[in-house]
């Protein structure tokens, strides 16, 4: 047997991350067992189905390096193939039509309600005449397809995370809504029926999706059953966490994959860390992992029951690692826009080589791509402002003469190399008597405006490659007079 398996977004919304997190665990079980992945668009709630939601979920399986063995198909191209089913299972007595209106519906809710009981449909139009049926089209009532659900059945499945369930027909709401009526005739598939229909013709043999569905799951049993087909394997995958243990929301301040590329996290990092939502490795030790790699130990025996927490801790260091271990030339393909979007010019001697030595200096320091931003403002912008910290630095005694040295020193030295700058240095000690530490300690404040940063020395290479030195210098000079 093939392991088919799929990932089924609606797109009435972006793709966020519970669905991502799923799919990657569809991704590593048909990788794990050399099937394939499939990818279905479920589209047949066309009031709220938008095109750009589909386009971003496209988009943002591919940014996860998610690549799919089929489709994307869509629902909506295939409306004739469920109207067949569903005349099959009128014809068979397995579904009828229910002229029940949402207001009889409201009415028996509200009953139920007062009696405390769950709301369920009390298959009140299951045995209607012909008779019956004419007078209540008579009266202009539209329909539904309602599927016939045995309230004393038990319905049993081997759930490959959560084991042995059992559901019983009198939980699942009474007879099912399968299809609403539509004009041109039978009727417009909803979810539950649309899914089992694909899935059998898609042969999939292993559904996984969130634990959200479970109850889905049960009435879709009923479905396959009814259709004659052999039902998949079931997975439901757990719960994505805040770190309060609520369900991760749109007040964790995430709503789409593309809001994590937004705050500077990498598409490796993101799709690392979401393999371990509710995985572990068979080496528990092991964390960073590519898909193909995760893809050779992942098992369903290693996927938690419990929800997993959303740890950005963690996310964080797993972002860092990646960044620290990407070559450089593709860290800077990652900063650019980054830099375009914060104003900063690309101009005057800000050539690629030169990008890619700022890159070499401050990537070691990120955790997130965009800190890049902040990190390498003082290398796009002429002149920089002196903390107080720098200020009093510049202000003790000496050091404007030392400044004043170092500016001497760099008079004719077109090019500077680390062993030139220390040469300068090491002259201003001698000529001068005062400590290395207090120049080295001044030039950091002269070249960065603040105590704290990127290697000193490296900095300043790249600051002369630019023509930026000599004009701090002198500021920091006027700023210590
Ligand atoms: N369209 C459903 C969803 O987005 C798919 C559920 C399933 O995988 O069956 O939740």
């Amino acid at each position: 047997m093939t392991v088919r398996v799929r990932i089924a977004p609606s797109p009435t919304g972006n793709l966020h991350i519970g669905t991502a997190r799923t799919a990657v665990f569809n991704w590593l079980f048909a990788r794990h067992h050399g099937g394939q992945f499939i990818l279905r668009i479920e589209d047949t709630d066309q009031e709220r189905s938008r095109p750009e939601y589909t386009e971003n979920i496209l988009a943002g399986l591919r940014w996860l390096g998610l690549n799919w063995d089929e489709g994307p198909f869509f629902q909506t191209e295939r409306l004739h193939f469920y109207q067949d089913a569903i005349q099959k299972l009128l014809d068979q007595g397995l579904a009828y039509r229910c002229y029940t209106t949402a207001a009889e519906l409201d009415a028996l809710r509200e009953s139920q309600k007062a009696r405390s009981e769950a709301p369920r449909y009390d298959n009140r139009h299951r045995h209607l005449t012909p008779e019956q049926e004419a007078a209540f089209q008579a009266e202009g009532r539209t329909f539904v397809i309602r599927f016939k659900i045995d309230d004393s059945r038990e319905i049993i499945w081997n759930d490959l995370v959560r084991g042995n369930m059992v559901w019983r027909g009198s939980d699942l709401g009474g007879d099912m809504v399968i299809a609403r009526a539509t004009d041109t005739g039978v009727g417009q598939p909803l979810y539950n029926f649309a899914v089992v229909l694909d899935d059998m013709d898609m042969q999939i043999t292993h559904v996984i999706r969130g634990e959200d569905h479970i109850a889905n799951t049960a009435k879709q049993i009923l479905l396959y059953e009814a259709l004659g087909a052999n039902v998949p394997e079931f997975a439901h995958t757990p719960l994505i966490l805040n770190m309060e243990g609520r369900k991760l929301s749109k007040r964790d301040g995430v709503t789409s994959i593309f809001d994590f590329q937004k705050m500077g996290f990498t598409a490796a990092a993101l799709v690392n860390y979401m393999t371990l939502l509710g995985w572990s490795p068979p080496d528990s030790t092991q964390e960073i992992f590519t898909l193909e790699e995760a893809a050779k130990g992942f098992t369903f025996e290693r996927v938690n029951k419990a929800g997993a927490k959303f740890d950005w801790a963690k996310l964080d260091w797993l972002n860092s690692q990646y960044i620290h271990n990407m070559p450089v030339d593709k860290v800077t393909d990652l900063l650019m826009p980054l830099w375009s979007e914060a104003g900063y010019k690309f101009v005057d001697g800000r050539e690629r080589p030169w990008l890619e030595q700022l890159v070499t200096l401050i990537a070691p320091s990120l955790t997130r791509l965009t800190d890049a931003v902040a990190m390498s403002q003082l290398f796009f912008t002429d002149l920089v402002e002196f903390n107080d910290e720098a200020k009093t630095q510049l202000q003790q005694d000496g050091v404007a003469a030392a400044l004043q040295g170092v500016l001497t020193g760099l008079d004719n030295q077109a090019q500077l190399e680390v062993s030139d700058a220390q040469g300068i240095i090491k002259q201003v000690v001698k000529a001068q008597g005062v400590k290395k530490g207090l120049i080295m300690r001044s030039l950091r404040a002269a070249f960065t405006g603040e105590m704290h940063g990127p290697d000193l020395m490296q900095s300043w290479l790249l600051l002369h490659e630019i023509g930026l030195d000599q004009p701090r210098l002198q500021n920091a000079i006027a700023v210590g007079k």
